[in-house]
């Protein structure tokens, strides 16, 4: 399973004014504008307006707040910045998103840091190597990621056949299966649709890159950086790491204000002739020497500036790992789901292996999109008779196929039971599979049933084998028999 290491603070959800402020310094308060509403207006919401102005000028020059006091002295910055590009220029790890381009490839460069600063949000480095390379070789461009789509099964025969011929088997959601938080891959592709079908091209600021579909701050300031070499901040994860250890900031990183001033430092410190390799070396140094829990503090490029090790040093009570500040996240609440793994099969046509039955996940929430076996959420435990009562009862009224009556079971089994944790829900999953045979034939499959409510497919096992399936689908165990094992073509992955 993907472990949480990058972006302990999603910077899509807790955006910072500095970006946006170093763009236009004096634009905070628009006096021309007001003075031409006041015009036509009472007095009012003029002076509301000064106050909002006045009250914004006095936010900017209080100091810094929670316990961060004050920025870095000019002389510490310059050493940091030094030390910093410095260690970086000899000790940057070989990835493969890193590949120096002239400077006629910036777009190039600018999508390949996209892509590659999009996978690593919340999945280890390693595991991102090697879907970054499978996703560079289909789409080495950001013009043929937007002629792709996010399933490779069209409903339209013809098309999906066109797709397979023209772009290969996999798309989007399939290169993406196993990666987790599909929203994204779905993102990253309406983006890249929403740039190419642009007029300006590539946009090349953080300000215009965070107008892109799933584009935030830390995504804008990592492209804008290290593609266009503008001198905007990252923060994430192993940044906030850094800049709490340099500065001994015991204050809560999630806190709002407290993040708006990792910012700030981060925007403070950044080297305006190299912003690209020195936000990439403070990552670096969060990701490698300054880990959470083994700090490497006497190879630090920076040990000399940073509060944390000299209190350390003070203080053998004191330890570097004490900073950031912990926060106890809150427990994952519990729920349990049984899975049918619902195949059909189909005696007219002489096949010897039917087909799955797949349900797709609504559009909003958790997986959203996705393609699942039919499944029923349960909010308690349940023994092996409830679970198969109540997904009987769902396949009665969602497809129709009901014992005796629409179809005849040729076989079911309980496959086994796994957990499977979401980032808020640990959920143990109960799997069965049921073969049926419909009574009518092919022409009443799923009669009745209500299509507007609920998109289902029928695919053979050769499809589902390269699906964009989740991995809690994948997790699916052995089937006990090697010949539905097979027909099936599922892995089981890790848990
Ligand atoms: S001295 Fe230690 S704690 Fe401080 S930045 Fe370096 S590795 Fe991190």
């Amino acid at each position: 399973m993907a472990c949480l290491l990058r972006v302990a603070l999603n910077p899509t959800f807790e955006r910072s004014t500095v970006a946006s402020e170093r763009q236009n310094p004096s634009s905070h308060c628009k006096v021309s504008s007001f003075k031409t509403k006041t015009m036509s207006q009472s007095s009012a919401p003029g002076e509301k307006l000064m106050r909002k102005c006045r009250k914004k000028r006095e936010e900017e020059e209080e100091p810094l707040g929670g316990d961060i006091e004050d920025l870095f002295s000019e002389n510490e910055t310059e050493k940091i910045r030094m030390g910093m590009l410095d260690w970086y220029d000899v000790n940057q790890r070989d990835l493969p998103w890193r590949k120096r381009r002239s400077e006629s490839e910036k777009e190039r460069r600018a999508y390949e840091v996209w892509v590659s600063e999009i996978m690593l949000q919340q999945t280890r480095v390693q595991t991102v190597m090697d879907y970054y390379k499978r996703w560079m070789q289909k789409w080495p461009t950001i013009y043929d990621l937007a002629q792709a789509s996010l399933e490779e099964m069209g409903k339209d025969k013809m098309k999906k056949e066109l797709a397979y011929l023209c772009f290969g088997k996999l798309e989007v959601n399939e290169m993406w299966a196993g990666l987790g938080y599909y929203r994204r891959a779905r993102f990253l592709l309406e983006g890249a649709k929403m740039v190419v079908a642009g007029k300006d091209g590539f946009p090349n600021q953080a300000s215009s890159l965070m107008k892109v579909k799933g584009i935030g701050e830390y995504t804008a300031g990592a492209i804008a950086s290290i593609a266009f070499n503008e001198a905007v901040p990252v923060v994430d994860g192993n940044v906030i790491r850094v800049l709490a250890r340099l500065k001994a900031i015991s204050a809560n990183p999630k806190d709002r204000l407290t993040a708006r001033n990792f910012w700030k430092l981060a925007a403070q410190l950044v080297d305006p002739s190299r912003p690209g390799d020195f936000n990439q070396s403070l990552m670096e140094l969060g990701a490698t020497l300054c880990s959470v829990s083994k700090p490497s503090c006497s190879s630090c490029p920076v040990s000399s500036q940073c509060r944390a090790f000299s209190l350390s040093e003070e203080n053998r009570t004191i330890s570097v790992t004490d900073y950031p500040t912990k926060v106890i996240k809150a427990k994952p609440r519990r729920d349990f789901c049984c899975v049918c793994v619902l195949e059909i099969l189909n005696l007219e046509r002489n096949q010897s292996g039917g087909r799955f039955v797949l349900v797709k996940r609504p559009e909003q929430g958790l997986l959203a999109g996705l393609w699942e076996f039919p499944s029923v959420i349960l909010d308690e435990e349940a023994d092996s008779p409830t679970r198969r009562s109540a997904i009987n009862l769902f396949l009665k009224e969602a497809f129709h196929v009901e014992p005796k009556k629409t179809c005849t079971i040729v076989s079911r089994e309980e496959l086994g039971e796994f957990v499977h944790v979401f980032t808020h829900i640990r959920r143990k999953v109960y799997v069965e599979l049921l073969v049926v045979q419909l009574t009518g034939g092919t022409k009443d499959l799923f009669k009745g049933q209500a299509k507007d409510t609920l998109t289902w497919k029928c695919v053979g096992s050769d499809v589902l084998s390269t699906m964009g399936l989740t991995s809690a689908v994948r997790k699916v165990p052995p089937f006990p028999s090697s010949n539905h094992r097979k027909r099936l073509s599922l892995d089981v992955i890790d848990c």
